[in-house]
């Protein structure tokens, strides 16, 4: 398993699979080939051809595994722009003949900005809530869903705690209503094993480099009767529906990584097993801490823990110098001082959303890195609590003087 995918750095133990992953081994024998692709696909002579065939064996392999059309295949530059398009193509199609969305509380930016700059051209968002748990509200769907809403978007497991989210119910609960239904599947690929058919989405965004890939590409699947009008107006590429020439190189790259998704099962199943090793041994041997949704079914390879007495930021980069890559939120959050706001969604009170540390596995991810880390772990936090404490004794002793 180890030396398959190139993270080669043997002084890092890197457990951030969900921010992005490490590129896969096997690109490293046809990279050099690959630089000699610089056709332009749309072009009419022979350089072109290679670029073209290239794009077009990937969109059917994509196509395969999600059991759908070719054609309805995009590719794009990644999620962001793949939720951008998704709720403006929607917001253009119906406007204020269906204004209203209902959009989960615990979505990625990507979709969440793009829903409240919605909200200043006459769209009205209802922002559906989630528990404690990290389950959605399906009450609330029921009662805001009508025939004025155009589209419900629901990711399927969020990339903060792994919630996973019941899709199909969602799905037909929008169809009954005559409302589209999307969803983010940026944390499936390779996370998680599904029947995307089952689903019954209308459209669904992925990005390439949460599963191996280069980033700055992705597609999004619009299927046959959704509406669509493009978000980059341009040249004729992907049938007029994404202007821009491709990106050759990242859709080639893809097309060789998608070869692996025949492991993902067993990949899966390893992951879920560290998973919940990593998480009995942190409970066993560190007080105050809790695992966030663990009653809800998650994505395997995610643990959201709130460790009571640390600052999520300090524990992060004092794991940083000791070797140790994790997140506290989302990636595209850092630098951030503001709580999780999917933490905060899910009744978490600030001081444990700041107290929050994301570990994220992946398929090179071993028991050994797992052991080095709960140790080093529970030797950092209890390092921090111990200054905590001198802080506090040291304050009221000043306070008493
Ligand atoms: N959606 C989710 C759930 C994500 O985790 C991410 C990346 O962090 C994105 C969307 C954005 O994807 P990209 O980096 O391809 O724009």
């Amino acid at each position: 398993m180890q030396n398959y995918l190139s993270s080669e750095r043997q002084d890092r133990v890197y457990l951030d699979y969900n921010a992005t992953t490490p590129h896969a081994a096997c690109l490293k024998n046809q990279w050099t080939s690959w630089l000699s692709i610089y056709g332009n696909p749309s072009s009419i002579h022979q350089d072109s051809r290679w670029p073209k065939t290239l794009i077009r064996e990937a969109r059917q392999k994509i196509a395969r595994h999600l059991n759908c059309s070719p054609l309805e295949i995009i590719f794009n530059s990644g999620a962001s722009e793949g939720n951008n398009s998704v709720l403006k193509s929607v917001w253009a199609t119906f406007g204020k003949n269906r204004p209203e969305m209902l959009i989960s509380q615990v979505e990625h930016p990507s979709v969440v900005k793009t829903a409240e700059y919605l909200t200043t051209q006459g769209a009205i968002i209802h922002w559906i809530p989630v528990n404690r748990s990290g389950q959605i509200d399906l009450n609330f769907i029921d009662q805001h869903l009508s025939d004025k809403t155009s589209l419900v978007s629901v990711m399927f497991a969020n990339n903060e705690t792994g919630t996973i989210f019941p899709i199909q119910q969602i799905s037909q609960k929008a169809h009954a209503h005559g409302a589209f239904m999307h969803s983010d599947c940026v944390q499936i690929l390779g996370k998680h094993d599904i029947q995307f058919t089952e689903l019954q989405l209308d459209y669904a965004t992925f990005s390439a480099h949460k599963f191996y890939s280069l980033k700055g590409t992705g597609f999004v699947y619009v299927k046959k009767t959704s509406s669509w009008i493009p978000l980059i107006h341009g040249g004729g590429q992907e049938r007029g529906r994404r202007g821009g020439t491709e990106n050759v190189l990242g859709i080639a790259v893809l097309h060789t990584v998608l070869d692996l998704l025949p492991e993902a099962s067993i990949r899966i199943e390893q992951m879920k097993k560290l998973r919940d090793s990593m998480e009995s041994r942190i409970l066993s041997c560190l007080s105050d801490v809790s695992v966030t949704a663990i009653e809800s079914e998650r994505l395997g390879n995610t643990s959201s823990l709130v460790i009571a007495g640390v600052d999520g930021e300090t524990l992060l980069m004092s794991l940083d110098l000791k070797g140790f890559s994790v997140s506290t939120g989302a990636a595209c959050s850092s630098g951030n001082p503001e709580p999780s706001p999917v933490l905060l969604a899910m009744g978490l009170t600030r001081n444990e959303a700041q107290s929050s540390l994301r570990v994220s596995l992946g398929w090179e991810t071993t028991e050994e890195q797992i052991v080095d880390f709960v140790n080093t772990l529970a030797e950092v936090v209890q390092k921090l609590r111990q200054l905590h404490i001198n802080e506090k004794v040291e304050n009221v002793s000043e306070k008493s003087k």
